[in-house]
This record gives structure tokens, sequence and C-alpha cells, in this order.
């Protein structure tokens, strides 16, 4: 089969043919049909110093997917071939105490799908059956491609209640945009998105934000007084991994104001710790997805209107996969889709 590996240490992905990988009796083996370009993706193309300490080439890179099943393991049940399914992208153990708990996503020993083991950037991939969700009928397949990404976002928007609250999205990324769209349908009143790049911000008013605004153009307290509020924003959803934004988040937020943060920083970032304490503030980390509470979720919130389809931007051929690589790395994009159906 066709599949995208980093083949050796450095920059650069090969499309080159390798095995279909083989199942044990508790995997299936699911023909891909799309997949998303995630950042992980784009680090490890790169090979930045997280990807050279973390990435053991040779490796099939990606965890975005939507595909059908084409092959059970001997002790799978519940799955046939034909389904259409996605994958978590986090195996975990089974075995520690919070896998006991059926807190999965909170497990010491994950291994990461086209991190750690070999990904989805492929016509064929493999996982257990105890990472795979069953799409629902009528669920669109380029929206079930980027489950994985949406549940990023729908485990950071729903972390703290939002229905009548005023939210900050900080960074209006693929994640960020879905996360805007998310806490409108939960009820939020005002949603504030501060994303400098022009093209997100449009996006970002597509998606549902009350106002887009550039934060290196704007202070967020005259945002604020611009929309009548009084007391600062209730929650924060830091999506942009920048310092700046998690710090003017804190500057930002009411008494009480309870912040999920998301975005991962390069480097180690100063508080000001008076603030979050004086002010009486939450903030929580967010890694990944509820397994499978946030799958839930999505699958619901779609079946109830909400829509995230336009946060895709971008739609290629996996032989086009520089071009598409490159889009997702432009910025002026959202989301960017690969087909692997020749
Ligand atoms: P992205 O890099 O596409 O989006 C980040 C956005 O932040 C960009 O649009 C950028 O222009 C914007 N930005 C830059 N400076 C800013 C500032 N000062 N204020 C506000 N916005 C600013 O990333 P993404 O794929 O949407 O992911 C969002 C973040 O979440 C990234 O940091 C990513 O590494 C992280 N992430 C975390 C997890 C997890 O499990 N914790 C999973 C996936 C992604
Ligand atoms: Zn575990």
């Amino acid at each position: 089969m066709l599949a995208l590996v980093k083949a050796e240490a450095g920059p650069g992905l090969r499309l080159q043919d390798v095995p279909v990988p083989s199942i044990g009796i508790n995997d299936v083996l699911i023909r891909v049909h799309k997949t998303g370009i995630c950042g992980t993706d784009l680090h490890i193309d790169a090979w930045d110093p997280w990807a050279a300490r973390t990435i053991q080439p040779p490796l099939v890179v990606g965890h975005e997917f939507v595909g059908d099943i084409v092959e059970i393991g001997a002790n799978v049940s519940g799955f046939k071939p034909g389904d259409l399914v996605s994958g978590e992208g986090h195996v975990v153990c089974g075995k520690c105490r919070h896998c006991l708990a059926g807190q999965r996503h909170l497990c010491v020993d994950t291994v990461g799908l086209g991190v750690g083991r070999d990904g989805a950037f492929a016509e064929y991939v493999a996982l257990p059956m105890t990472n795979i969700w069953h799409h629902a009928p009528g669920i669109d397949e380029d929206v079930a491609a980027i489950f994985d990404p949406f549940g990023n976002a729908v485990h950071t928007a729903l972390a703290f209640p939002v229905l009548g609250e005023d939210v900050l999205v900080s960074g209006a990324g693929p994640i960020g945009l879905m996360a805007t769209a998310v806490v409108r349908h939960a009820g939020a009143r005002h949603v504030v998105v501060s994303e400098p790049n022009t093209f997100r911000r449009e996006l970002a008013i597509r998606m549902g934000a009350t106002i887009a605004v550039d934060p290196l153009e704007r202070d967020l307290h005259a945002v604020q007084a611009e929309l009548g509020m009084v007391e600062g924003f209730d929650i924060a959803l830091e999506m942009s991994g920048v310092e700046a934004a998690l710090r003017s988040a804190i500057e930002n937020m009411a008494h009480g104001g309870r912040i999920a943060i998301l975005g991962i920083p390069t480097d180690e970032i100063s508080l000001d710790v008076n603030t979050i304490v004086f002010n009486q503030l939450t903030l929580r980390g967010i890694y990944g997805r509820e397994m499978y509470e946030t799958w839930y979720q999505m699958t619901v919130m779609l079946q109830s209107g909400l829509d995230i389809s336009a946060a895709i931007t971008h739609r290629f051929g996996f032989r086009d996969f520089e071009a598409a690589f490159a889009a997702a790395r432009s910025g002026d994009s959202g989301k960017v889709i690969m087909s692997w159906l020749a």
C-alpha cells in the first residue's frame, strides 16, 4: 500500500510503498477514506526539536482519519467489514489506575497513532477495537475525518459550562474555529475570538463568533467595553499556545473565571499568579479527548444542528500531499483534508 512515511531523521515526508499492517486478534484493519492534517504532522514533517526527540523513523504519520473496516481480528465483536469508523489516536494501556477507572484520557502510558506507532496517512491503518468509533448514520465524511481535533475542540469548549456566559477563544486555528461553533451551539452569550490572521478571523465570524479581533491591534479590555461587558470573561479557551494570549486571557477574566488551556507553548512561560489568586481563577489543562464521552458529545451535537463544516477549507488527493501540507502550513487555511481513495 502507499503511505506517507517519515523515512529517516530530518525534514520531509515520502510517499512510499509499505506493507499493509498486519492485525492482532483484538485489532481491526481499516481502509482509509479521508484524513486531516494536524499541527503534529507539520512538526514531524519539519523535524523540529520535539519531533527529533519523539519520533523514531521509519514511521507512517497521521492520526486524523475516517474509513471503513475491511478485516477484524478473531477476538473482535461489535464491528464488521463495511462499518464507517474513525479511530481514537491515543492507544492506552488498559491496565493503569485511570484506565481501570474508565478515565482512559488520563492514562499514564499512552502511545500516539502516527507518533509512537504507524499512523493513518496510508491506504490502510490498524488499531485495537477499543480505539474504534462507529460513526452514526448521516455524519458527513469530511467531518468524520476530523473527529480527533473536533474532539479537542469539544473537550476544551465543554470543560466548563458556557450557557449564557461570555467566552474568549484565543487562537482561531482549526481547533479554535471548531470550538467557537461549539460554544455558540452550547448557548454562550458573547464569543470573542482573538486571532492575528485575517483569513482565520473571517472564518471565526462564519463559525459564530460575536466579534473577531487582532490581538496585536486591539486590547481585549476595549472589546469588553464595546460589547457592554462589565466584569470580564467568564470562560476562556486558550487555543494558540502563545504566551501573550494566555497572559491577556488572565488579565481579562471575571472574578471566578475559568480558563481551559489546550494550546501547547514551545517554551516555559511566566504568568501573573497574583491575578490568578486574587481573582480566584481556575486554569485547567486539556489533553486529547475523553474516551468516549467526547466522541458521543460530538455526534449528538452534529445531530442537533451543530455545523463545523466551514472549518474545512482545503481538500486534496493524497498524491498532492506536498500542496496539502503547504496549505496547512500557510496559516491561510482551516482544516486541510486529504482523500486516500484513488
Ligand atoms: P494552530 O497553530 O493552527 O492555531 C493557533 C492559532 O493561534 C493560529 O491561527 C495563530 O495565528 C494564533 N495566534 C498566534 N498568536 C496569537 C495571539 N497572540 N493571540 C491569539 N491567537 C494567536 O493550531 P491548532 O491546530 O488550531 O491547535 C491549537 C493549539 O492546540 C496548538 O497550540 C496545538 O499545539 C494545541 N493542541 C493541543 C492538543 C492537546 O491535546 N492539548 C491537541 C491538539 C492541538
Ligand atoms: Zn492506562
